[in-house]
């Protein structure tokens, strides 16, 4: 009934109905309205959005506008003790644990948020352009108990969360989803622990036609890589209080710094490595391998612990029908592991600055050998020469585990052989060490990645890094309508989140050393990573750090390259020489403004040649001559560059000589033409 009067409703024109008609429409005698670039001032923005949780932060003290921690800046600790059981027979964990959750905060907490991130491996959950090898049940919760009082799993959460003085009660909600949600009969008190113990089974998904990292767990029943295999309490912070990002699969994780003890229920004859420090080698390793380990730290020689044809039990590892394996680690936000029947264990050492040696483990099948033939001094380049970029490595060990994901980093744990041990390394300084949020800000993690990934490559070669090029080359890309802003959501980034979350960094990073030189951007970069070692920053504490650090008001910088997708795009519209006079414009017909860099020729001879102030010398006949970028911030889009060496004929000009400020076409950067 209903819809046959919507039906004829919609018949009747919506003017008559409502007894209103629109004013006749003046006829339009002059040219239609279309945009002139050309004809407005250039509106530069010279400070960043503030969005209400920053503005909150600054307010309450948890952060500060310095981009340091603020005086009142808080975490919750989240300490897990777990123990889980892994049966080849049906490729399923089953796991218990006991959690502690440190409330650090000022807040009473009404809810615990979980993850479940398994849960993406079931039909009908949503998913970004990764896909699962296997469909399963995904992580089935069998028991929750909070503060010793069973949660009922089948009951619905009370409405109304206890507002309007219904009682609030204990139930959950979500368990077949990434994310679940515990309400509380009684809040958690500010300053207070609470005990949270969970009982789960998951099967890991293997088979052929997985895509994506973490979408594929095992190989048949021989060799297992659980990851994200465990219920993690989700992340509450002072910026958005619990975070409900759901898991589509590309984006990754933010987790709580905590405590980790681990023992992991394998058959016998099978090796387990993971994150933190095997605590019981008497009870599951061969006296022979116990040697061998010993000597790890001796020497950068790549030692055997246990050898290929040293299998199965009392051979491979102490005899039996199953061992349990205890792993324990301090202060990391993530527990990896992997498993195999036939697994070699080779390690060696890496010299931490202040720290000494420590290991590097390596897990693989035998007959992947030469994947991992290199593996030994290109992790130990990536731990040395990140120590000295940054801070020193700060865990006791890393180990690399051999299995179906090869490219993909926990705390101590690298799934990856040496193909990507050089990016995977660095992932322990973000976000093992500066526990960003991946999820929404992927450049603060894979983004700085990528750029120290071209200073560690050209360490080991030997090379000057190559950072020239790369701002500029940002030209090409901008005006793409499918490139997300960098402050947009990673985990919603789309069919660019590769460029957005990986590629575009270093180009920002380029441009920045364009500015303020490679070595001031990379200091900065260490006194930040100093600044929130195991902590939690956000884009504006980055933001507000680094213009700190490097002595400037960047934010006209930081807003075109994080909230928006414009370029410079400069050229050189005419040069007027005049003896030994010239005056070049500099164009710019981008949103993004840049300082203006020239490069000057000067003839090789005449009246000697007289230095401008702002110009450098690079040999007897070039200068580099710069002009700040506030030259632009009154709108105009030229700009009159006057050079006089002291009379001294200028016959070339190059524009952004570097190319580290994102352009279109280079080929109008030059005077004369070619
Ligand atoms: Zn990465």
């Amino acid at each position: 009934m209903l819809r046959r009067v919507i039906v004829a409703l919609v018949l009747v024109s919506p003017a008559a109905l409502i007894g209103f008609e629109p004013p006749a429409r003046p006829v339009r005698s002059s040219p239609a309205i279309t945009q002139d670039t050309n004809a407005v001032p250039r509106a530069i923005r010279r400070d960043v959005p503030m969005t209400n949780a920053i503005r909150r932060a600054f307010e309450a003290g948890t952060r500060d506008r310095s981009g340091r921690p603020g005086p009142k800046y808080w975490q919750l600790q989240v300490d897990y003790a777990i123990d889980v059981r892994l049966d080849p027979a049906t490729q399923t964990l089953t796991g218990s644990e006991r959690v502690t959750l440190h409330n650090n905060s000022p807040d009473a907490l009404t809810e615990i948020v979980l993850r479940l991130d398994h849960n993406i491996f079931r039909g009908l959950v949503p998913r970004g352009f990764s896909t699962p090898a296997e469909n399963t049940d995904g992580m089935v919760v069998t028991r929750i108990g909070v503060n010793g009082e069973a949660v009922d799993l089948g009951a619905r959460p009370a409405g109304g969360r206890g507002r309007g003085g219904a009682p609030r009660t204990l139930a959950v909600s979500g368990l077949d989803q990434t994310v679940a949600r515990i309400s509380l009969a009684s809040p958690i008190a500010p300053a207070s622990t609470a005990t949270l113990e969970i009982d789960w089974r998951t099967k890991l998904p293997g088979g052929p036609g997985g895509r994506g990292h973490r979408m594929t767990q095992r190989w048949d029943d021989t060799l297992f890589q659980p990851t994200q295999w465990f219920p993690r309490v989700a992340k509450y912070d002072d910026l958005r209080g619990w975070d409900t990002q759901v898991y589509l699969g590309p984006a990754e994780f933010y987790n709580n710094f905590g405590r980790f003890d681990v023992r992991i229920d394998v058959p016998a004859g099978w090796l387990v490595s993971g994150t933190g420090v095997l605590r019981n080698p008497d009870e599951v390793l061969t006296a022979t391998a116990r040697e061998r380990l010993a000597r790890v730290l001796e020497s950068d020689e790549v030692i055997t612990i246990v050898g290929e044809h040293e299998a199965g039990p009392g051979r491979s590892t102490a005899p039996g029908d199953r061992l349990v394996w205890h792993y324990a680690a301090g202060m990391v936000n993530d527990f990896a592991w992997a498993a195999a029947r036939s697994y070699m264990w080779r390690a060696t050492r890496a010299t931490i600055p202040g720290t000494g040696p420590i290991p590097i483990h390596m897990f693989h099948l035998p007959e992947r050998a030469k994947l991992f033939a290199n593996a030994a001094p290109i992790t130990r380049h990536a731990l040395e020469f990140y120590s000295k970029l940054l801070v020193p490595y700060p865990f006791p060990q890393l180990t690399l585990q051999d299995g179906p994901s090869a490219g993909m980093e926990y705390p101590m744990v690298l799934n990856s052989n040496q193909g990507a041990a050089d990016h995977e390394a660095a992932h322990q300084w973000w976000p093992m060490m500066v526990g960003t949020n991946e999820t929404v800000y992927g450049w603060m993690d894979e983004g700085f990645n990528q750029y120290m990934n071209i200073l560690s490559q050209a360490d080991a070669r030997g090379v000057e890094p190559s950072l020239d090029g790369l701002g500029g080359r940002y030209g090409q890309t901008s005006g793409s309508e499918d490139e997300p802003p960098m402050m947009w959501a990673a985990n919603h980034a789309g069919p660019m989140y590769g460029f957005q979350t990986y590629s575009k960094t270093p180009l920002m990073l380029s441009m920045l050393g364009g500015i303020v030189g490679d070595e001031a951007v990379q200091r900065a970069l260490r006194e930040y990573a100093g600044a929130w070692a195991f902590k939690h920053p956000s884009p504006w504490d980055f933001v507000f750090f680094m213009n700190n650090a490097l002595g400037q008001d960047l934010n006209w910088f930081w807003y075109y390259w994080l909230w928006t997708t414009e370029a410079v795009n400069g050229s050189i519209a005419g040069v007027k020489a005049d003896g030994g006079r010239a005056v070049v414009t500099v164009r710019q017909d981008g949103e993004m403004p840049a300082p203006v860099v020239l490069r000057v020729q000067l003839a090789p001879d005449g009246p000697e040649i007289e230095p401008m102030k702002n110009a450098k010398m690079i040999d007897a006949t070039t200068a580099i001559v710069t002009w700040p970028v506030d030259v632009w911030f009154d709108g105009t889009r030229t700009f009159e560059a006057a050079l006089d060496f002291g009379g001294r004929r200028v016959t070339g000009v190059t524009l952004d000589p570097h190319r580290r400020f994102p352009d279109r076409h280079a080929d109008d950067n030059v005077w004369p033409r070619p």
